[in-house]
């Protein structure tokens, strides 16, 4: 059986971007609006010395008011079956409310969980990187998934969890 790793985060962080680069393929849906991925999506990743089943946890609605609530159900859902939870950031949004809850959410589940700052194209990676460390949480990991960058550390470090 597959290792599994969840990526979690709030809509539009780039989650499904960073799904089909990793797992190089179109299925997720990739939209400008947040929210239209609906459904959990699961694809494997093959790229690094271990593959691994990677689980898109989108379903969010952009409509729902709940967001605490949300989070917490939407990272339990992951927690469940993951053995490893790739939490994506916004860098451009910076830290937000709703980020606190999913890593409050995340920490009392006790899995390992990765930081990945995504949208740090055109930024100071290290200064973006900075502000979500009081998370508490780790180091977050920089991060342009559709420029394609930081994806090999990110699914190197994946690969070392697990
Ligand atoms: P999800 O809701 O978390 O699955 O987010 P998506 O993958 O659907 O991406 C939401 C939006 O962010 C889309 O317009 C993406 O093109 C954009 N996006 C994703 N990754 C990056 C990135 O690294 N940099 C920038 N600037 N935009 C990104
Ligand atoms: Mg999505």
């Amino acid at each position: 059986t597959l290792p599994v790793v969840a990526l979690v985060g709030r809509p539009n962080v780039g989650k499904s971007t960073l799904f089909n680069v990793l797992t190089r393929t179109r299925d997720a849906i990739v939209a400008d609006r947040p929210g239209v991925t609906r459904d959990r999506h699961h694809g494997v990743c093959r790229t690094f010395s271990r593959p691994f089943l990677l689980v898109d946890t989108g379903g969010l609605s952009e409509f729902e008011q709940e967001l605490p609530k949300l989070a917490a159900r939407q990272a339990e859902a992951a927690i469940v079956e993951a053995d490893v939870v790739v939490f994506v950031l916004d860098a451009r949004d910076g830290l937000t409310p709703y980020d606190r809850q999913i890593s409050q959410a995340l920490r009392r589940a006790g899995k390992r969980v990765l930081l990945a700052v995504n949208k740090t194209d055109g930024l100071d990676e290290d200064i973006a990187s900075a502000e979500f460390s009081e998370l508490g949480l780790g180091e977050g990991l920089a991060l342009a998934a559709s420029h394609n960058r930081g994806v090999t550390s990110l699914g190197e470090a994946i690969v070392d969890a697990l």
